[in-house]
């Protein structure tokens, strides 16, 4: 197996408009888990498309390794690039038992008998639905689909696991469980994965790598820790970890970590500065005895604490967290710990 090398990729549609994907440039590490991370129509699905092999690039290339998968000139068709694709909707047969579901590609590359029965039971396994493959798709649960439409993938052995918001169909309980069904998964199988996704905490809690895209283009590409620390501009900033960006005046270079003294610093000296953005998690926000004033605008009751949304004095919102019981309307004092100059 090989990295999965995306150079100078672009994607325009005949429709015209700004190109879908434009100029993006990935390596995909041997047996990585990359998530690709960013908000509806900014390209993710059609980068993954291209390197499945369904749509064409207009311009750059795909490798696999040193083989070109795809340029502008040429293509290798899906079935000859040994990846498998999983979708939001499943697509499994519903006239079809679980197993045979499992062992359709199997069926399509003429691997048949004790190697097919074996190789399905094998998938079966690592999903843990060994005890289902009687089973048609309709007498099982979402969770249980989704797994047999893993499973299915994972019987080819494929170089390249693509998976295309696959559990953006399903409940918040079962999400987590399938989270850990894919984190074993990838570990099992060994496979390069890629995850596309538009909920950061998802692709930060399975990826090993978290690339960010907006507007067809890649902002960042760094592992989920990196990406949450130090994310590069407010387009990041604002899709990780639920930061609030808030403008504050800032003589101070980018990309740094700032303190509350640091901070009150720049709001005494602020008739000499230019305002720019600074990133402030909920985390980092400690209501106090004394500090600035906030007003309470919302509150959420999440069971182990309340989730506040603040208004500052000039109406700029911040989000906290509270042990304590707060009101909408409830005026309370905060300091903010750290922020990120962005
Ligand atoms: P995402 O998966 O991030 O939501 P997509 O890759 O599906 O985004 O779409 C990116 C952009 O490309 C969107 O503006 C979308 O309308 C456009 N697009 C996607 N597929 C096609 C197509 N087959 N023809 C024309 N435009 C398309
Ligand atoms: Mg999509």
């Amino acid at each position: 197996m090989a990295k999965l090398i995306l150079n100078r990729l672009s994607k325009a549609f005949e429709t015209g408009g700004r190109p879908a994907v434009n100029d993006v440039s990935l390596e995909v590490r041997d047996g990585g888990f990359l998530a690709l991370l960013g908000p509806s129509g900014c390209g993710k699905t059609t980068v993954l498309r291209m390197i499945a092999g369904f749509e064409q690039p207009t311009d750059g290339s795909i490798l696999l390794g040193d083989r070109v998968l795809a340029d502008a000139g040429e293509m290798v068709s899906p079935e000859h690039r040994n990846m498998a694709m999983v979708f939001q909707s499943y697509a499994l047969w519903p006239h079809m038992s679980v197993a045979d579901n499992v062992g359709y590609p199997l069926k399509v590359r003429g691997v048949t008998g004790e190697r097919r029965r074996k190789k399905i039971q094998e998938a079966l396994a690592a999903v843990r639905l060994e005890a289902y493959a009687d089973r048609r798709p309709a007498d099982l649960s979402g969770g249980q689909r989704q797994r047999v439409a893993l499973a299915r993938c994972l019987v080819t052995e494929p170089d390249v696991v693509l998976l295309d918001e696959p559990l953006a169909n399903l409940d918040r309980h079962l999400r987590q469980e399938m989270e850990e069904t894919f984190r074993e998964f990838h570990l099992r199988s060994g496979a390069t994965m890629i995850y596309v996704t538009h909920d950061q905490a998802e692709a930060m809690a399975l990826a090993t790598d978290v690339a960010v895209m907006s507007e067809g283009r890649l902002l960042q590409v760094a592992s989920p820790q990196e990406i949450y620390a130090r994310p590069e501009g407010r387009l990041v900033g604002g899709l990780v970890g639920q930061g609030a960006i808030v403008k504050w005046p800032a003589a101070c270079v980018e990309n740094r970590l700032l303190d509350w003294e640091t901070l009150q610093g720049l709001l005494v000296q602020s008739q000499s500065s230019e305002p720019a953005d600074i990133l402030v998690r909920p985390q980092d926000v400690e209501i106090a005895g004394e500090g600035m004033p906030a007003r309470v605008i919302s509150v959420l009751f999440e069971g182990e604490r309340y989730a506040l949304k603040l208004a500052l004095g000039d109406e700029q919102v911040l989000r906290a967290f509270s042990r304590q019981p707060v009101k909408v309307g409830d005026r309370v004092s905060i300091v903010i710990r750290s922020a990120w100059r962005l």
